[in-house]
């Protein structure tokens, strides 16, 4: 992967844009799940529009997890078939909040080598450890590493990127885990949650790059969407923030496989701008997943029907 001047600095924030954004990451998703497709398979396999399909795979290609092939066949990169551990992350949460969801990820995933369906559980590849979640570990930012900072010619308008959210048709149903990560700045949200921030003015200094007002929408739509809570910052108190709740929590292992990914892909030196530590082994978290037909541990080579 190359490192432009864009990036070097910013591998987790670039990550969180590329994939934080319902389009890119439907779109990467589709070509490790359905397979390579032309632009013409691409745009009926996700009702895009041609303005919107031809950024996304100029972007993607830039990035280096699109690339055009044989026949203008697009194709994923060896950078997008090493993010299955993020899409496997996704499946595991929609599986659990939002089963109806029609943005959902319908396959199942099948471990070949045990030839059972498989709900893959989350552990440390470290120690071994299965059956982790986020208050097993601690987040630590690399201070030398901005993790919100972006590439401004990356933005997309949320009325854009948004896309078939519409397809979540329900507005009071569940929400895929792809519509709640449909834009960069929830998805920042979310990141910062883990961190540990709860005020307003904490994720203001996190995601230093985005309007007030675009944060007051993205926290209060969170909220709705059941994944953070308002409450006082302290018992009677007046002041309030924001906490992960339950289905929030959920969503670690996506992120541990995100920040994973954004070093191993964004960076020269495999530095996210996030370490996650496990704080029982007391090594960095190595995101892994394990079958839970047969306890052995899922390679992507492995696995079928999902990434
Ligand atoms: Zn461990
Ligand atoms: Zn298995």
């Amino acid at each position: 992967m190359k490192a432009t001047a864009a990036n070097r600095h910013t591998s987790l924030g670039h990550g969180l844009l590329v994939l934080g954004d319902l389009w890119n990451l439907l779109l990467v998703r589709g070509l490790l799940t359905a397979g390579p497709g032309r632009f013409l398979d691409l745009k009926q396999r996700l009702g895009i529009s041609d303005p919107v399909l031809v950024r996304r795979l100029r972007d993607l290609a830039d990035d280096g997890l699109v690339r055009a092939g044989e026949r203008a066949e697009y194709t994923a990169t060896e950078a997008a078939l090493a993010a299955w551990p993020a899409f496997v992350a996704l499946h595991a949460w929609d599986r659990r909040w939002a089963p109806g969801s029609p943005l959902r990820l319908r396959t199942p995933l099948v471990h070949d080598a045990c030839g059972h369906r498989t709900d893959p559980v989350f552990g440390c590849g470290a120690c071994g450890a299965i059956g982790l979640s986020a208050r097993d570990t601690t987040a630590e930012v690399d201070p030398d590493v901005p993790f919100a900072a972006t590439n401004p010619r990356r933005r997309y308008h949320r009325s854009a990127s948004a896309g078939p959210a519409a397809g979540d048709a329900d507005p009071a149903g569940p929400v895929a885990s792809a519509a709640v990560l449909a834009d960069r700045t929830s998805t920042a949200l979310l990141a910062a949650a883990f961190l540990g921030h709860r005020r307003f003015g904490d994720f203001q200094t996190a995601l230093h790059d985005t309007a007030p007002h675009t944060l007051t929408s993205r926290l209060a739509l969170l909220t709705e969407q059941g994944i953070l809570a308002k409450e006082p910052l302290r018992a009677g108190g007046r002041r309030h923030g924001y906490r992960l709740t339950p289905k929030g929590h959920d969503f670690f292992p996506t992120f541990a496989c995100l920040i994973a990914w954004s070093g191993a892909w964004f960076t020269s030196d495999g530095r996210a701008g996030v370490r996650i530590t496990h704080r029982a082994c007391g090594a960095e978290l190595v995101p892994r997943w394990t079958c839970n037909a047969c306890n052995a541990p899922l390679t992507r080579a492995a696995l079928s029907g999902s990434a």
